[in-house]
């Protein structure tokens, strides 16, 4: 086996890095996934009986305050100027989101500046300082009082953590902003957008190299495989993106992970509900929010007579459902130790992306990680063997 490095998984970890070293080091790199696509969770396909570009993982939006990512990205893909906005159905109406003035004015049917919303809020977060905010429930009463909280966050979250606010850290709701004003972008970062033709194409690009060969179906630990970990370890460099309790068979904990369903339909209306995102903010619809994929490209020719929804359903996940956001409960952490002293251990192995390190990362953050992986490590690592 003519091979410099090994990669494990195909997202945009592991695909910035195998894009980098045969690139930039000249090196021969074998990229494995165990799916039967390239791209991670980032992965989308047109829907075939509309051609309606589906994200088959969710919905991913690309946004990011990071210049040299957004620089990297470029190389391989254009971007529309799309930017998200969000809206929330409470009690049978619907409000915009991230919370601001006109969420506030709507909810208090009232006509606040933002000074005068400034006061009201501050009034009903006085319960909480931020400061001393232990948990999600404590925290996000802290930023928006309580009526707020109660209707727009409580239930919402129950339904996508399954776990009692009280119990779930701060950090969640800390990266949504609350807004004094009328701007409902969802997100802060000066660089959004969509990839022009898709973001399977963009992820394509990225592998499209001489010295990349893309083995799909290929699972690291079937040791049927020509590329598999006992086959590897100790005699090739291998950057590792999967699950990280799974790679020492889970000798520190299983690590706790939530999972997502997801219901596609395809309607027979131009439009469904206006918006690329509705979230269900009460606990009497089921799921969590609905994605109508036609809007996150306006600029495209989609039929006009059908549409593509897809409901998503949050719950825990098993050892086999697909692993997508970390809980991170106080075992978890405990676990993640273990599995750190582990990995100092492996030699020749690196570990990488969401579910090798797991942390919950976007798009921008996995491919700034891989790049930083790359100068810090890799480089260092060839560039001592090339001696
Ligand atoms: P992944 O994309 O998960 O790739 C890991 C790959 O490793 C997978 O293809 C997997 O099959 C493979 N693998 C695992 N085990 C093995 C094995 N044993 N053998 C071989 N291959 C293996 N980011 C944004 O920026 N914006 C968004 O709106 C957004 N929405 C998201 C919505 C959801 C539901 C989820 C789950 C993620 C979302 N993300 C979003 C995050 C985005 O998907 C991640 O940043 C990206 O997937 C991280 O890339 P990664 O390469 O670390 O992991
Ligand atoms: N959240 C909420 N109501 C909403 C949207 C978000 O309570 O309408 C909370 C919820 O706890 C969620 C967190 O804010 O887990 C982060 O929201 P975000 O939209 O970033 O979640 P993601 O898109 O990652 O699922």
């Amino acid at each position: 086996m003519s091979v410099d490095l090994v990669v494990v998984g195909s997202g945009f970890f592991g695909l910035t890095i195998a894009e980098r070293a045969a690139s930039e080091l000249g090196l021969k790199v074998v990229v494995i996934d165990r799916r039967n696509h390239i791209g991670g969770n980032a992965y989308s396909a047109a829907e075939p009986e509309t051609g309606i570009e589906v994200h088959q993982y969710g919905a991913h939006l690309f946004h990011t305050s990071n210049k040299p990512v957004w620089e990297y990205a470029q190389k391989f893909t254009r971007f529309t100027g799309y930017q998200h906005r969000v809206y929330t159905n409470h009690g049978g109406e619907v409000y915009p989101l991230p919370i601001n003035l006109g969420t506030i004015n709507q909810f208090f049917r009232a006509a606040y500046s933002p000074d005068e919303a400034r006061a009201l809020i501050a009034e009903q977060a006085s319960e909480f300082s931020s400061g001393d905010a232990g948990n999600l429930e404590e925290k996000a009463i802290s930023l928006i009082g309580r009526p707020l909280y109660d209707a727009f966050i409580r239930d919402y979250t129950a339904k996508q953590w399954q776990t009692d606010p009280r119990n779930l850290p701060a950090e969640v709701i800390a990266r949504l902003p609350v807004r004094y004003n009328y701007d409902n972008r969802y997100f802060n970062d000066p660089f959004e957008g969509l990839p022009v033709d898709g973001y399977t194409a963009w992820i394509e690009r990225m592998a499209d190299h001489p010295n990349i060969e893309v083995r799909l179906g290929t699972d690291y630990f079937d040791e049927d495989q020509e590329i598999n970990k006992a086959a590897t370890v100790g005699n090739v460099p291998v950057v590792y993106t999967g699950p990280v309790d799974r790679y020492f068979d889970y000798q520190g904990g299983e690590l706790s992970w939530r999972t997502l369903d997801f219901e596609q339909e395809v309607l027979p209306v131009g439009d469904f509900q206006g918006i690329p995102v509705m979230n269900y903010a009460d606990t009497s619809v089921p799921y969590t929010r609905i994605h109508e994929f036609r809007h996150f490209h306006p600029e495209r020719n989609y039929p006009t007579d059908k549409t593509v929804i897809m409901r998503e359903y949050s719950r825990f996940a098993t050892r086999d459902d697909e692993p997508y956001y970390p809980i991170n409960t106080a075992e978890d952490r405990e676990s993640l130790l273990t599995y750190r002293g582990l990995q100092s251990g492996e030699s020749g192995v690196l570990f990488g992306g969401r579910l090798g390190t797991y942390k919950y990362l976007d798009m921008h953050m996995a491919i700034g990680s891989a790049l930083t992986m790359f100068e810090n490590k890799l480089k260092p690592l060839f560039s001592a063997r090339a001696i």
